[in-house]
């Protein structure tokens, strides 16, 4: 088939490239001409792991290719799929001006049937927007298609090509069956293509974000019962997950969910509720949990040294989550700049996130955070570790290192990544989230 992808980011790049690699033709486009030379050159911008061959492999072969001309793409294409941004507005509604501006843009270049298809999270109603933007220029038939994407950043390759579920909502018989076709090579294993009517479809998304993030916050709350109680949030969460209705995912209490998808989802549903008068009391408290829960760790950090004056403390991990380099809403932004604003100089380490993580800091703090290129090297004569990411190479450290490398071992863990015990026995302060703090004797 032939299609298009109107924005390259995190989930056009990984939808276009996935399409093409199942032997589609496909056009991407995105405004940024930056982004799209790299491609051209065959840089991929973003870091997401297992992408190149099936990127490398579709450009060869000529089956994806990039552009910035919008016009191009929707000549061509049958399939239109919309990947553009929709950030948080002033209110925490969605912000819908990307998607109903290139709605817009692209309504006189349509002359013959195409499928527009939102792939973006919107809000419930954004089909009948982009339907009555498009109406009145298209010069043929079309139709508006809810197809919500579920792939996480770190995993999305996977996730696309054997999703547990693909949702389209639509009600044109012409538009299911295209898109049937099209998801068809992706389901083989027998998961389902669900479809559902536009709205339902565009309200799926933002229910299954928010009931995830509602888990973390739950259980980031059983943590910190679990600290005030003398009780391991660890043992709760193997005590409860292997709970089939409950589920062992998600469970893991931490510093806070961030990224650029749950905070953004769980206040836009709250806008919706608003918008129809409905008081949906648990995303206030989900939202608040999460709030102060970011935060969590700076309590601890400031209850054990006093002031932080003078003070240098490492981050390991920027991202807002393993395995890649978005830092949108990473709760080491946040912590990063509680630390530099309380007088700390910060020492920052992370294996893909740490040029976007700067750029996010923005000018007032350059000179207050230095970047290094090694996790080792960034634990030189500071006076406490910050975990804020579980990235592998953080699991299995040296802590001798830790040791020599601190001016008195201290480590802030907010992932919760070493075993009390084993940490009992390395002289090492340990303090981890919904679990009693490890004091070394000698304090
Ligand atoms: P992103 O910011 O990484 O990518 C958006 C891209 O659109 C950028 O490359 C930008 O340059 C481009 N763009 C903006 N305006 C344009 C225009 N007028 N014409 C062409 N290109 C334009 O965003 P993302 O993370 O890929 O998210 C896109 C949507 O998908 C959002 O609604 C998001 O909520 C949703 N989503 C994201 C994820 C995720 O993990 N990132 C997962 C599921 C759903």
């Amino acid at each position: 088939m032939k299609l298009a992808v109107i924005g390259t980011g995190y989930v056009g790049l990984v939808t276009g490239t996935c399409f093409a690699d199942s032997g589609n033709h496909v056009i991407c486009v995105d405004n940024n001409s930056n982004k799209v030379e790299m491609l051209r050159n065959k840089q991929i911008p973003i870091y997401e792991p297992g992408i190149e061959p099936l990127f490398e492999r579709s450009v060869r072969e000529g089956r994806l290719v990039f552009t910035t001309n919008l016009e191009d793409a929707v000549k061509h294409a049958e399939i239109i799929f919309l990947c553009l941004p929709t950030p948080p507005g002033a209110n925490g509604q969605a912000d819908l001006s990307f998607v109903l501006n290139v709605a817009e843009e692209i309504a006189p270049m349509i002359d013959s049937y195409k499928i527009i298809v939102n792939k973006s999270t919107v809000p419930v109603g954004t089909a009948d927007q982009v339907h009555a933007k498009i109406k009145p220029f298209a010069k043929a038939d079309f139709d508006v298609v809810s197809n919500p994407e579920f792939l996480r950043e770190g995993a999305a390759i996977d996730d696309f090509l054997k999703p547990e579920r693909v949702v389209v909502g639509t009600q044109s018989p012409r538009a299911m069956e295209k898109m049937h076709a099209l998801y068809e090579p992706f389901v083989r294993s027998g998961n389902p293509i669900i479809f559902m009517d536009e709205r339902s479809s565009e309200l799926t998304k933002y229910a299954a974000n928010a009931f995830l993030a509602t888990k973390i916050s739950f259980m980031n709350e059983i943590a910190n019962l679990c600290e005030r109680v003398g009780a391991n949030v660890d043992n709760v969460r193997r005590g409860i997950g292997t709970d089939t209705r409950i589920g062992k995912r998600f469970l893991f209490a931490g510093i806070g969910y961030g990224g650029s998808c749950f905070p953004k989802d769980v206040q836009a549903l709250g806008f919706t509720a608003d918008e129809y008068d409905y008081d949906f009391k648990i995303l206030d408290a989900v939202m608040s949990v999460n709030d102060h829960q970011r935060l969590s760790m700076m309590s601890k950090i400031l209850h054990h040294f006093g002031s932080l004056s003078g003070k240098q403390i490492t981050i390991w991990g920027l991202a807002f989550k393993a395995e890649t380099d978005d830092v949108r809403e990473a709760p080491a932004l946040y912590l990063a700049k509680e630390l530099v604003d309380s007088g700390a100089k910060v020492i920052a380490y992370d294996p893909e996130a740490a040029k976007n993580f700067k750029e996010y800091m923005g000018p007032e703090y350059a000179d207050k955070i230095e970047y290094k290129s090694n996790a080792l090297d960034a634990l030189d004569g500071s006076d406490a570790l910050l975990i804020c990411t579980d990235w592998n190479e953080f699991r299995r450290p040296n802590f001798d290192e830790f040791t020599n490398r601190l001016n008195k071992p201290v480590v802030f863990d907010g992932r919760n990544l070493y075993d009390l015990d084993h940490m009992a026995k390395t002289g090492i302060h340990y303090y981890s989230v919904g679990r009693a703090t490890v004091t070394p004797a000698s304090s």
